[in-house]
Parts: C-alpha cells; structure tokens; sequence
C-alpha cells in the first residue's frame, strides 16, 4: 500500500453541508497469485457470478485540468496534493502488453481513461499501439476514449488518424456560468463544444455526451441539453449521480432517478425506448420519435446492473479494480516489473494471463446491488473516480 499522500478535511458546500474527513488517496492492493496452471486458451472466462470480461478501461493519468466536485474536489487535489510520479505510471509499452494479455483473455472493448487522458503526453501514439492489437480470430478491438475535452479540438485528428474509434464527452451542463462553477477551473462550454465538433468532423462517431445529474445542482439542464444536441448526430446520457469514492458527499436525495430524467424529456417530445446495442450496456436507450436525438439514461443508482457487469478497471500505476466501488486492488505493475519489496520476480505472459484469469474467476463485486444493505459510510474507503476513471 502505498503511504498517505495528505491528511484534512474539506467542506464540500456546492453538494452538501457536512464536513468530510479525507484520509489518504491510494489504495490497498495486493498481488495477484499465478496458478501453476494457464487456462486454456480460447475457453469461456467467468466470474463468480457467472459475468465475462469484455471491456477494460484504462487509466492513463490521475491529473486533470477540471476540478468536478464529485470527482476532483479542489480542496483535496490542490497546490499540495502529490501526483504520482511518472515513473509510477506504467509506460505505454506496459499497458499495450496488458491489454494484449487482457484481449486474449476475451477483452473486446478497450477505453482510455483519467484524470483527464489527453494531458497524457504522446496519447496517440498509446492509441497506435493499442489500435493494432488483434482478438486470436484477427478482429480489431473497439478503442474509445473518455474525455472532458478541453483538448479534444487540437486533438481529435491525431487520435482518429492513430485509429480511436470514438469518444465520449462528460459536460454536466449547457449553461456556461453553471458549467464553468461546476468545473471549478473556468472552462467555458464553447472550449467542449469545439472538441465535440471536432470530434464529429474527424469521424470519432457517434460522440457521446455524458452529463452527472445531481438534484438541486444541474436537473434544471436536461432539457436545455436535450434542445441543444437535437440534430447534432451526438448521443446524449444521464447519468445518476453515485457514491463513487470518499471525497464527494454524496447523498441519496441528491440522485434524480433516471426514471425522472426520461418523464421530464417526455413530457415535452414524443419517445419510444430501443434495443441495448451491445450486452452488458449500461444505458437504457431512447430516441425521439422525430429523430432528431438518440438519448440513454444510466441508473446506476436506482436499477443496478451488476448483473451483467462485464468491466475491469486499470489504474495509471496498474492496479486492477474489478467493481468501480472497490476497496481493494490488484497489483498488476508487481507482476510486470517485479518487486524487490513485495519479494515478487516479473512473469511472462503466459503467468500473467493465468494470474489475471484467476483474479476475474474470484470475482464476485457487486456493490451497487448491495449499496441498499448496509448504511452509507460504513463500508471500507473505496476508490476514487479520479484514479481510475469512471
Ligand atoms: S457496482 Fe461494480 S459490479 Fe455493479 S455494475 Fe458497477 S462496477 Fe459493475
């Protein structure tokens, strides 16, 4: 485990009044045993529950230029707060050759995330590298990208040219003033509509737009962003607001249902509800029936889906996380370089996939089930959405 980068406390006033106590930002782990034995190559991998593994987002870098409050809440990421080093990160090389181990291992859906992965030097070479990875039947593997986009408009050729698929966008409102106290870093809207339309022109098809409604602080922008991406070609979703780490305050009667979200964009257009485009899909897919927006709404709070959760999770320092609620990672980098410390020898790959397959064949997360059962705050320090992106 690492050692507690800082110790304090943060008055988080935009969500909520209460004072939360912050008392590190990194995170147990433990490295993964390799069995004596690879699994057969090919075969079906399963969890506990009986959930495959299909996509593996990965962390490319815990700094971002915004400051969400529900993510990066200046108080705790300021001036003082210790950023790894880069020689923490795994290289570019590392994480090419674990996402190779990972697609093996079924992995058909890779996403680059943060922090904020653009302010991650030489990216796009990352996306060259990762875009020329294979599945054993030859196919390519779907490469996406979460961004804020601040840097999408300078960018968005290059990752497309490097062979990005597409990219999805947070903007949590359409309202510049609000959008610029949400972030907390005085970016203005416009910086994100020219990365998505830059995006849109370099191909990066469909953008999808992600915007985090919390009640009583952006609810009021459903339906202005609704009239704003009618006809643009873009994807919108709304996401619940979640319990995600420590650091956000987070309270129930500050999650607007999706449920609400779709009443709202329906008493004001006609809709009908589509088909899920891929298994495992966390949005529940909508359409006006003009055509003008497709829209999804992600309940991660009032309809779990972790029953069909077919996603693993990789830190920029390469630790694996198999729930985006988890207490308690993997160490993979262990694994990769050895570590002198932890009196562990670096693998090949082959012990590194049995080692990865044996974590996801332990796996039995499911916390947004079980959020109901115990009383908030009771439950081990959880990871940050910052450290390993959403
Ligand atoms: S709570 Fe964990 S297991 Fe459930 S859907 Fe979210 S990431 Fe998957």
């Amino acid at each position: 485990m690492q050692p507690a980068r800082r110790r304090g406390f943060v008055d988080n006033a935009l969500m909520s009044e209460r004072t939360i106590p912050i008392v590190d930002h990194r995170y147990a782990s433990s490295v993964p045993r390799v069995p004596a034995q690879a699994p057969a190559a090919g075969g079906l991998l399963t969890d506990r529950l009986g959930r495959s593994l299909h996509d593996l987002r990965i962390s490319i870098t815990d700094r971002c230029n915004f400051r969400c409050r529900y993510c990066m809440p200046r108080e705790i990421f300021d001036g003082n707060y210790e950023f790894l080093r880069h020689s923490d990160l795994l290289s570019f090389e590392e994480i090419e050759r674990l996402a190779r181990v990972f697609v093996g291992l079924g992995v058909r859906k890779l996403r680059l995330t943060g922090g904020e992965p653009l302010l991650r030097r030489g990216v796009e070479d990352l996306v060259a590298m990762l875009a020329a990875i294979r599945s054993d039947d030859g196919e390519p593997i779907e490469l996406t990208m979460t961004t804020n986009a601040s840097l999408l408009a300078r960018k968005a050729a290059a990752l497309k040219a490097a062979g990005l698929h597409r990219v999805t966008v947070s903007l949590d409102a359409i309202d510049d003033a609000l959008f610029r106290r949400i972030n907390d870093a005085d970016f203005h809207v416009s910086a994100v509509l020219d990365g998505i339309a830059a995006a849109q022109a370099a191909g990066l098809n469909p953008v999808k737009v992600n915007m985090v409604v919390q009640r009583g602080v952006n609810d009021h922008q459903i339906e202005p962003m609704v009239e704003h991406f009618r006809g643009s070609g873009a994807v919108l979703r709304f996401i619940e607001f979640m319990d995600v780490g420590n650091t956000n305050g987070w309270r129930m009667d500050q999650v607007l249902p999706s449920a609400e979200v779709v009443a709202r964009i329906a008493a004001r257009h006609a809709l009908h509800a589509l088909q899920p485009a891929a298994p495992g899909e966390t949005a529940e897919r909508w359409a006006l029936d003009d055509g003008s927006l497709e829209f999804g709404a992600i309940s991660s709070v009032t309809q779990p889906f972790c029953r069909d959760c077919n996603r693993a999770r990789l830190s920029m320092e390469g630790k694996l996380y198999l729930c985006l609620f988890a207490s308690h990672g993997h160490d993979v980098r262990a694994l990769l370089r050895g570590d002198a410390q932890q009196g562990v020898a670096a693998v090949d790959d082959d012990a590194l996939r049995a080692a990865l397959a044996l974590v996801w064949g332990e796996r039995d997360d499911r916390y947004s089930e079980l959020r109901g059962l115990a009383p908030h705050g009771a439950e081990e320090r959880r990871v940050e959405m910052s450290y390993i992106g959403g």
